[in-house]
């Protein structure tokens, strides 16, 4: 029956990010909130991301002692950061008196594919989580990991703690998510680039994976992909006090009518430019394939109007590829017989996002104009149903964002 009894509890998964737990006195905040959560009759999984700039440190000791490091080793050296921040964290519990484990995420049985450094959760079995669970324990899983197929730790890309904490909700069919970090919620833009910036009460899963895989980085974008294929509510707020928060669901009529949302920047891509590519079929086709067979993800393409049998075919790459891009650089060129390959490490890609572009015109038109108005210069233009892209000189990102948030009027309310 006590079994039972702590079963039929409500369910939260709450995570803390890294800044959330950066120092000891922020873990002993993290503590009292996790506490009280549990104290109002809630059973508490807790994911928790390494402290501070843990992972970025671990990305350079690496980089120390060789440019490329192996992916299996990069992914064992990052795995530790969680799992410090996992054990301090429950020792903070602890000592207050409550009852607590930490887990890695293979004790957790997070169950990843076998693709090292941006691992996809595959399955999660959590039988150790529930069995603490039903010991009335506090359960601290380490963010950012799993185990793959082939029994080998894995970690799930930068901010893949968010995408842990929402897979274990699934699993553990918790009542809701909430992802804690240091802004109260998700905004219409980076709050440390437009302090105008409004926090939006909720936002639909489709709006907020569009503006989250261009660059808003306070939610992972798999983790938006994970709860809405699962229909995992997310509450996104403050780790140091309970807030209200955004609330990440699906559409509902309810929700505020606008025609964008919320603009989104990304300032970790390169753009390559393959120059003088002769103009005729199959030169595309041959580019991308070299590329994809190596795993690098091409983003954006253009290519300019061939000229005398010739043109120039530009496109952007995630910072991460730089070196493997740039190694098939060469190779490309000869395999198409193009002049020569460059690159540019200075762009921003900014990103307008908003389903009402669905069913109105106009907006790649105002994007255009404001940006003329600010005399920034687009580089590449790219445009989905919900959403308009444009890479510019990263040396204007701030600008553009601003200047957008403006023209859209995006620091008001809505007009219901
Ligand atoms: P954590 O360490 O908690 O995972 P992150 O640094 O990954 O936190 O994400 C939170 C950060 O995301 C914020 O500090 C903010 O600067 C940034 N951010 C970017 N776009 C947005 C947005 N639209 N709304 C809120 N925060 C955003
Ligand atoms: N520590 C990892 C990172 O910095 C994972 C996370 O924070 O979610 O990317
Ligand atoms: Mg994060």
């Amino acid at each position: 029956y006590r079994r039972f009894h702590f079963i039929m509890k409500p369910l939260v998964v709450m995570k803390f990010g890294g800044s959330s737990v950066a120092d000891a006195e922020k873990i002993r905040k993290v503590a009292d909130r996790i506490i009280a959560k549990k104290e109002a009759g809630n059973n508490v999984v807790v994911v928790v991301s390494a402290m501070g700039d843990t992972t970025d440190h671990l990305i350079e000791m690496a980089k120390s002692v060789t440019e490329n490091p192996p992916d299996r080793e990069m992914d064992m050296l990052l795995s530790s950061g969680e799992v410090i921040s996992m054990a301090i964290l429950t020792m903070a519990i602890q000592e207050r008196g409550y009852d607590a484990i930490s887990l890695t995420g293979p004790q957790a049985e997070i169950i990843t594919d076998t693709s090292h450094r941006r691992a996809r959760i595959t399955d999660i079995k959590a039988t150790r989580v529930k069995e603490e669970i039903a010991k009335d324990r506090i359960v601290i899983v380490a963010g950012f990991q799993g185990i793959s197929s082939d029994h080998e730790v894995t970690t799930l890309g930068r901010g893949g703690s968010d995408t842990t904490a929402v897979a274990l909700a699934y699993a553990l069919k918790a009542n809701v998510c909430e992802i804690l970090t240091d802004v109260p919620g998700v905004f219409t833009a980076d709050p440390r680039i437009v302090p105008e910036a409004r926090k939006m009460n909720e936002i639909c899963y489709e709006e907020m994976l569009e503006l989250a895989s261009m660059g808003a980085k306070v939610l992972q974008s798999r983790s938006v992909e994970l709860a809405s294929k699962y229909g995992v509510v997310l509450k996104v707020g403050l780790s140091h006090e309970d807030s209200p928060g955004t609330i990440i669901k699906e559409e509902e009529v309810s929700m505020e009518q606008v025609l964008v949302r919320g603009i989104a920047h990304n300032t970790d891509e390169v753009k390559f430019t393959v120059h003088r590519v002769p103009d005729k079929p199959g030169v595309a086709a041959a580019i991308f394939t070299k590329l994809a067979e190596k795993g690098v993800n091409v983003d954006m393409i253009i290519q300019n109007i061939g000229q005398e049998g010739y043109a120039n075919l530009s496109f952007t790459v995630a910072t991460g590829d730089i070196a493997k891009t740039a190694a098939l650089a060469d190779m490309i060129k000869k395999e198409v017989g193009a002049e020569r390959v460059t690159s540019d490490e200075n762009i921003a890609k900014v990103s307008i996002v908003g389903i009402g572009m669905r069913s109105h015109t106009g907006v790649a038109e105002k994007v255009f104009r404001t940006l003329a108005e600010q005399e920034i210069n687009i580089e590449m233009i790219s445009t989905s149903e919900i959403k308009i892209s444009v890479v510019i000189n990263k040396d204007r990102a701030a600008d553009a964002v601003r200047a957008l948030h403006a023209a859209f009027e995006l620091d008001k309310a809505p007009a219901v």
